[in-house]
């Protein structure tokens, strides 16, 4: 890792991407039309970018059809898919830097959260799925001599993608190279606050050997684009992640279009929870500390909800104050920052809300300071609630920002039962030293993952999604995320 200097002195050579991409051509919106970019821990503004609408969204979706159909992309040797994706990943690895500079000042995340995404889980992801291409094998089926059959796997065709602005190239790759790899063409809307990265990406997927029209950008607003990708009947699939209402906006705009699949993956409010027979070790108050404050809070599983047996709590408290109060919030693209800034000021307010609710609702403020930081941008202190009621609205909603609650509980049943009373159901991390008590919370947790004894989202290997109202039976990840995007054929042949 480098210092400072080092990625100012790339961001001050930086030539913002500024336009959609479309059937392997940048260009401007049909509509000419542009919005400001900004940087959040600045309220600079960095440039413009096009603000694509259902015009430029219908031009994208033909493209991609017509790149489907040609069959050079979705029907070529798997072979040339993976060298293809290969090449890809390669490409990332090489231009992380700038790319992370990029995504560091479009979202105000911090650089050493966009390296550790940029130049290394991004890259790996398209080269995990470029290497699964080829060891996808489909079925026979078992006949009579008379009969043979089999079951086939094909791309489901051209695929709408519409991805949030907490982790924007993350989320982008996490659907994306799957996609690819099944062999659909792909429409990716990222977030209107964090466009950059995905556009830079489309110009190295291009140098990379992907034919026109199959991989296509759109910038643009959801109300605008989102939207008009979620009800384009010529779209056969749309993945989506961000909000659980926004979400469900999806279902209804397939539902009054053409029916297509919609794979949601939505919000959370992830429990931590300590038992009273786990030991409280300095692993397990960074990994409650970092679980919650990672980029900011703004994670779909961040354990904002701490669930923490009466027995520990004193010595747990204690620790995890000071380890709070000793991380670093400021300059996102210093290596040295823990946190940095929150994604628009409208969003920071909203957080501020949150921790004034808090305050209001009788939980104990004790760190953060009641949260607004004096300086420029949009930054928040982490924030550490105590006493809070498990029925109050900083317990139940998900705030997405630096504001972690502790509930107090007596046991082990009490723990589950509170941990289990939410609408969400993402992710969840049980603390114990017992097997047997593990096994029972992570098969009584009705969540999409569970880490036990450490916070862990899994890895790319294994499938990531969420139960309840944080996400459809689709998964992001493993050799399950290709489920969004092969459809199944039977081929029966009488002999
Ligand atoms: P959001 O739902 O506001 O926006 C997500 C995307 O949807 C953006 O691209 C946005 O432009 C688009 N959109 C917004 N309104 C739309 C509309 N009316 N029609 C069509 N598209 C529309 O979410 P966000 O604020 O960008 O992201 C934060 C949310 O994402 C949180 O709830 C978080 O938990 C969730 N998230 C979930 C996961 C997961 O894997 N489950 C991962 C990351 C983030």
């Amino acid at each position: 890792m480098e210092n400072l200097d080092f990625y100012k002195s790339i961001a001050s050579t930086i030539k913002y991407p500024s336009q959609a991409y479309i059937n392997g051509k940048y260009q401007d919106a049909i509509s000419g039309n542009v919005f400001e970019n900004i940087n959040p821990a600045t309220a600079e503004v960095l440039g413009t970018v096009s603000h694509c609408d259902h015009l430029d969204v219908d031009i994208a979706v033909k493209a991609a059809r017509k790149s489907f159909d040609n069959g050079e992309w979705s029907r070529c040797a798997p072979e040339k898919r993976k060298e293809v994706l290969m090449k890809l990943a390669d490409l990332i690895r090489q231009n992380a830097d700038e790319l992370a500079v990029i995504e560091s000042l479009d979202s105000g995340k911090t650089i050493t959260d966009c390296l550790d995404e940029i130049g290394g889980e991004v890259p790996d992801f398209f080269q995990w799925y470029g290497e699964l291409i080829d060891k996808t094998f489909g079925k026979v089926v078992p006949t009579g001599e008379d009969a043979a059959a089999f079951i086939v796997k094909e791309p489901v065709g051209v695929v709408g993608l519409v991805v949030p602005w907490n982790f924007p190239l993350l989320m982008a790759a996490w659907k994306m190279a799957p996609a690819l790899a099944a062999g659909c063409s792909v429409i990716v809307k990222p977030a209107e606050q964090t466009p950059l990265t995905a556009i830079r990406l489309a110009q190295l997927a291009e140098d990379a050997g992907v034919p026109p029209g199959v991989i296509n950008i759109l910038p643009g607003f959801g109300e605008t684009a989102g939207e008009a990708l979620g009800r384009h009947s010529d779209v056969d699939v749309m993945s989506f992640t961000g909000s659980t209402e926004v979400g469900g906006y999806f279902l209804k705009y397939s539902s009054e279009s053409n029916l297509k699949t919609v794979g949601l993956e939505m919000g959370g409010k992830s429990p931590f929870i300590i038992l009273d027979d786990a030991e409280i070790t300095d692993d397990l108050i960074e990994n409650a500390v970092s679980s919650a404050f990672w980029n900011g809070g703004q994670n779909c599983s961040a354990n904002m909800r701490q669930i923490v047996d009466k027995r520990l709590k004193d010595d747990y408290l204690h620790r995890i104050i000071k380890l709070t109060e000793s991380y670093k919030v400021g300059e996102p693209l210093d290596p040295n920052t823990d946190l940095g800034s929150m994604i628009t000021q409208e969003h920071q307010q909203r957080v501020l809300s949150y921790i004034a609710k808090g305050c209001d609702e009788g939980a104990n403020l004790i760190a953060g300071k009641n949260g607004a930081m004096d300086r420029e941008g949009y930054f928040i202190q982490p924030t550490i609630f105590d006493n809070v009621d498990p029925q109050s609205t900083i317990a139940k909603e998900e705030i997405f920002g630096p504001v972690l609650g502790v509930v107090t509980v007596d046991g082990m049943d009490e723990a589950l039962r509170i941990a289990r009373d939410t609408e969400y159901g993402l992710h969840a991390t049980v603390f114990t030293k017992d097997i047997g008590r593990a096994f029972h919370m992570a098969r009584h947790l009705p969540v999409g993952t569970v880490g036990i004894n450490g916070f862990t989202e899994g890895d790319i290997k294994t499938p990531f999604g969420g139960f309840k109202k944080s996400g459809s039976l689709a998964r992001d990840n493993g050799t399950e995320a290709m489920d969004q995007y092969l459809q199944t054929k039977t081929i029966w042949f009488n002999l």
